[in-house]
């Protein structure tokens, strides 16, 4: 199963084996080393436990609560506001 928070890193099973490839026409955002939470940045919002930096899944990996809006230049936003609200 893939964690929607690290829906950019889709790990491809071939022949057994697994590898981990990054999709190029959008690579996950990260922050300060963590993975940037998908879900904080759609107006659905984050379910999970939430953490000083942003929010943690059930195996205690950490994801921070910045944007993710990808600007012109190919570098992101990483503001600590929803991508939703403030990227139309
Ligand atoms: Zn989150
Ligand atoms: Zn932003």
């Amino acid at each position: 199963m893939v964690d929607p928070c690290i829906g950019n890193y889709i790990t491809h099973y071939i022949g057994g084996r697994a590898t981990n490839k990054a999709d190029t026409r959008q690579p996950a955002a990260r922050f300060n080393g963590l993975f940037v939470c998908h879900a904080y940045n759609e107006s659905t919002g984050c379910k999970r436990d939430k953490t000083h930096k942003g929010c943690k899944n059930n195996t205690g990996m950490e994801f921070a609560h910045v944007c993710n809006y990808r600007k012109g230049d190919g570098d992101f936003c990483l503001t600590g506001h929803e991508r939703w609200k403030n990227h139309k």
